[in-house]
């Protein structure tokens, strides 16, 4: 019996070190989605989840953070209209 109890106090978390635990956190995604779970921050902002995201959903969809999908389809169309600058030569 005096066993279990040593091995109990094994596992006791140190005191004042570790921040508040919040059993009931809110995470809101963009979609809005709201998701509960256990975190030491009471509350987070989220652009994507599991509810939203292509890869669960299934549907293509691009995901613009700060118009870089417009710079590259900007950056792909100019290479495409260029023509290749070394015509007709092969290396030797
Ligand atoms: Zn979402």
């Amino acid at each position: 019996m005096q066993e279990c109890l040593n091995i109990a106090t094994l596992f006791t978390m140190k005191t004042d070190i570790h921040p508040p635990y919040f059993t009931k956190a809110v995470i809101t995604c963009a979609c809005g989605n709201v998701i509960r779970v256990g975190s030491a921050k009471e509350k987070l902002d989220v652009e994507i989840c599991a509810h939203c995201h292509p890869f669960y959903t299934g549907k293509e969809k691009l995901i613009d953070a700060a118009g870089r999908v417009q710079k590259f389809q900007k950056r792909a169309s100019l290479a495409a209209s260029q023509k290749p600058k070394h015509k007709g030569k092969t290396r030797k």
